[in-house]
């Protein structure tokens, strides 16, 4: 069709799209590209503009998320480091945050390098993949509140800091209780409010003023939390966090840890380990190169950020295999999920200003964009596998959600995704420390599905114990691997 179009019709169509960049003809724009070419440029870009706009989500993010892998596996080959002071398995959430902070403080000071072995996750969903990234602050445990709420601090100044826009949507997290959990709730909702996360208890009544679309016949109350809760753009915090690590000087190379290499210390001697086995100190990481090659780094200090695979990997450095402290395994798994989106043209269904609703069974939905698109799932499952899968929505998920929204159409699910997350079996809660046996290694994983929304945090705080010895800003030494030496588990009520 374009093709048969005069240049007057396309000047037309031009003028009519952008009418304050066509310019008249005359000598004083001899500087100026040809006008057909001109024009022409134009329509291209409006033509790329409407493609955009019909793209579908994730196959936009695909493409983002490609061009950042391209040039991470360009780097790889000239950048790949022999020797570093740290060095961070997994460049994820929390990996990329430890690796931004480490450099943002210690800049030429320290060489960290991270190795990834998938950036792109292209086959995986992931936060990268995936439309997700819940920030809230109705935690039990002052730890996880201080790192929420410095979370959402840091994501506030994200554009600065990091140079992306993470898109925060403020629309707030909504917990119900049944009369059974609505002490819970209100202690946690008075120990938020001490620690300074606003959160407020609504009686049904409020509840039934503020969600006129809720149906609360078993609902004793709700708690909501309105400043710094909603959601963000997963990938733009990620891929922010990665490229500033990286403009700071941080070494992020493409390759899978598979091995680590000990040297053995005869002077070193390790509190509460036999007086006759020697120390045997982590010194060289054996990765394997997307090309098969197997190559090697030696480090000072090690950081084990690797998510869903810390167990694995901990067991490559005899954590949970071998005698002493060193029999104790790092009690993270991973644990798999569903999430669906569904679309919703019900006048009854919830309204822009919807929050992220947790229901008491461990439902939870919000909506996404404007065309009355929803993300739901269900959250709470004490076994790896809860019962989800791709085709039972209609089964599991749609009745729980009728129940709550007072729908009269039922809502068409347009998507479904599988996940994994890392899951502490010990007490649930984040690993953030080192190691008792290993001086050089740095614990950081088991934050289950809060561990971008924490990453700032846990970023910094294992800087601050790599640079200064010590928890600077938050106090996070409950969170070390030594109590599940000493059996002490600290529980969180508010797992999703
Ligand atoms: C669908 C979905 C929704 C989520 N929603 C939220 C949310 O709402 N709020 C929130 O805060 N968080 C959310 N998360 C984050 C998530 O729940 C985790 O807590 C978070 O991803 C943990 O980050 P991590 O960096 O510790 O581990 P991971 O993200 O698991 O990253 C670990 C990395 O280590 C790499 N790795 C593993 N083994 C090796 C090896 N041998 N060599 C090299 N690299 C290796 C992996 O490839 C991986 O990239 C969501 C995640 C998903 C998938």
């Amino acid at each position: 069709m374009m093709k048969s179009m005069t240049f007057i019709q396309l000047l037309k169509i031009n003028k009519f799209c952008r009418p304050a960049l066509i310019r008249p003809f005359s000598d004083n724009n001899s500087d100026q590209p040809h006008p057909i070419k001109r024009t022409l440029k134009l329509l291209r870009n409006d033509m790329r503009k409407v493609k955009t706009f019909f793209t579908p989500f994730f196959e936009k993010r695909h493409e983002g998320v490609e061009k950042n892998v391209e040039s991470s596996n360009r780097m790889d080959d000239k950048e790949f480091q022999t020797h570093c002071d740290v060095l961070i398995i997994g460049g994820e959430g929390v990996g990329s945050a430890a690796a931004y902070w480490l450099k943002k403080k210690a800049r030429q000071g320290l060489n960290v390098v991270v190795i990834e072995k998938d950036f792109a996750h292209l086959n995986t969903r992931n936060c990268l993949t995936l439309p997700m990234g819940g920030l809230r602050q109705q935690f039990l445990l002052p730890e996880n509140i201080e790192m929420a709420l410095y979370g959402a601090e840091f994501m506030r100044n994200a554009k600065e800091e990091l140079g992306v826009d993470i898109k925060f949507d403020p629309h707030g997290f909504l917990t119900l209780a049944s009369a059974e959990n609505a002490e819970t709730l209100k202690t946690m909702s008075k120990i938020q409010n001490e620690f300074g996360a606003h959160t407020e208890i609504l009686t049904p009544e409020r509840l039934k003023v503020k969600f006129p679309w809720l149906n609360l016949e078993d609902v004793a109350i709700g708690c909501q939390g309105l400043e710094k809760h909603g959601w963000f753009d997963s990938a733009n915090l990620l891929l922010g966090l990665r490229s500033k690590a990286m403009e700071y000087g941080a070494h992020f190379i493409q390759s899978e840890l598979i091995d680590f290499k000990f040297q053995n210390q005869p002077d070193v001697v390790i509190e509460g380990e036999s007086t006759t086995s020697t120390y045997n100190a982590l010194q060289k990481a054996i990765v394997k190169m997307p090309n098969g090659e197997i190559r090697s780094i030696k480090f000072s200090i090690c950081v084990l950020a690797a998510g869903t695979s810390s167990e694995k990997i901990a067991k490559l450095a005899k954590i949970g295999t071998s005698s002493g402290i060193l029999q104790i395994p790092l009690p993270i798994i991973q644990r798999n999920n569903y999430a669906y989106m569904f679309n919703s043209d019900d006048i009854n269904a919830s309204g822009l200003g919807t929050p992220c609703v947790v229901d008491l069974n461990g439902l939870y939905f919000r909506r996404d964009g404007l065309t009355g698109n929803y993300i739901t799932g269900f959250s709470t499952s004490t076994d790896t596998k809860n019962g989800l899968s791709e085709n039972n929505f209609e089964t599991k998920v749609l009745p729980s959600l009728m129940q709550r929204i007072k729908m009269l159409k039922k809502p068409k699910v347009i998507d479904a995704w599988e996940y994994s997350y890392e899951y502490n079996v010990f007490d649930e809660n984040g690993i953030i420390g080192p190691h008792a046996y290993y001086n050089n290694l740095y614990i950081a994983s088991g934050f289950s599905g809060l561990g971008l929304q924490q990453s700032p945090a846990v970023g910094r705080a294992i800087s601050e114990l790599i640079i200064d010895a010590q928890f600077r800003t938050i106090d996070l030494s409950r969170l070390a691997f030594d109590r599940i030496i000493v059996d002490r588990p600290i529980f969180e009520h508010a797992f999703m």
